[in-house]
């Protein structure tokens, strides 16, 4: 392992994931793939990077803590929202049955899934749709994960969530800090526990088609 990497592995395990079979995911998935050309000497730092149609891939380390914190079960259905570049769609695929991941640009969409392929990826769903309201022809999902920030959690995602299941949602105002939340769905109401501070890109209404 070559010492950026050998750093990055030390990263992922001080923000405490665990999980060997997430840390060796995380080593495994080449992020190289996920950048542009102009970022490929930075794709093994702790960083998040800028993508196309200005947007961001998230930080290896917080990648690796959410998926941890999802806790997916063995054969489970997850919906992703904000795909992004497809790095933390690429992680999910190796440890649910299925993931659905919902962008609302085209571009991204077209790419990431390309990205995939090429990986030989196969049980990702990579969809253009608006993510406020989930993804309801394959709903209940046994797990969320929202990689863009809410003011409030939209009511179609609790309502698309299994009893039982896991939501991570980072949830704040525009241009500050948000909280990014654990969502637990009991028979009659939420569990929410705040897992850090975090900065994502906002979730923002309606598709880009171009
Ligand atoms: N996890 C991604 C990071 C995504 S950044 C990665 O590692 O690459 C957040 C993404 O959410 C952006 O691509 C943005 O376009 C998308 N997004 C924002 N609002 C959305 C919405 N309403 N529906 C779907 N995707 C949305």
């Amino acid at each position: 392992m070559n010492e950026t990497k050998a750093l990055l592995m030390l990263k992922l395990r001080k923000v405490g994931v665990s999980s060997t079979e997430i840390l060796d995911c995380i080593e495994t998935i080449d992020r190289s793939r996920f950048v542009s050309k102009s970022f490929l000497n930075r794709c093994l730092e702790d960083i998040a990077l800028p993508i196309e149609c200005g947007q961001t891939i998230s930080q290896p380390s917080l990648v690796g803590f959410m998926t941890q914190q999802l806790e997916i079960p063995r054969r489970s259905k997850v919906l992703e929202i904000g795909t992004g570049s497809g790095y933390q769609t690429a992680v999910l695929s190796k440890f649910a049955s299925r993931v659905y991941s919902i962008e609302r640009y085209k571009k991204l969409v077209d790419i990431a899934k390309k990205r995939l392929e090429d990986l030989k990826i196969y049980n990702v769903i990579i969809l253009l749709q608006d993510g406020f309201y989930g993804y309801s022809p394959q709903s209940p999902f046994d797990r969320i994960i929202v990689t863009a920030a809410v003011e409030e959690i939209p009511s179609s995602l609790i309502n698309q969530l299994k009893i039982g299941g896991v939501m991570l949602i980072p949830v704040g105002l525009p241009n500050e800090k948000q909280s990014l939340l654990k969502v637990v769905k009991t028979e009659k109401s939420l569990d929410i526990k705040e897992l850090m501070s975090v900065r994502f890109v906002q979730m923002k209404e309606g598709l880009i088609k171009i």
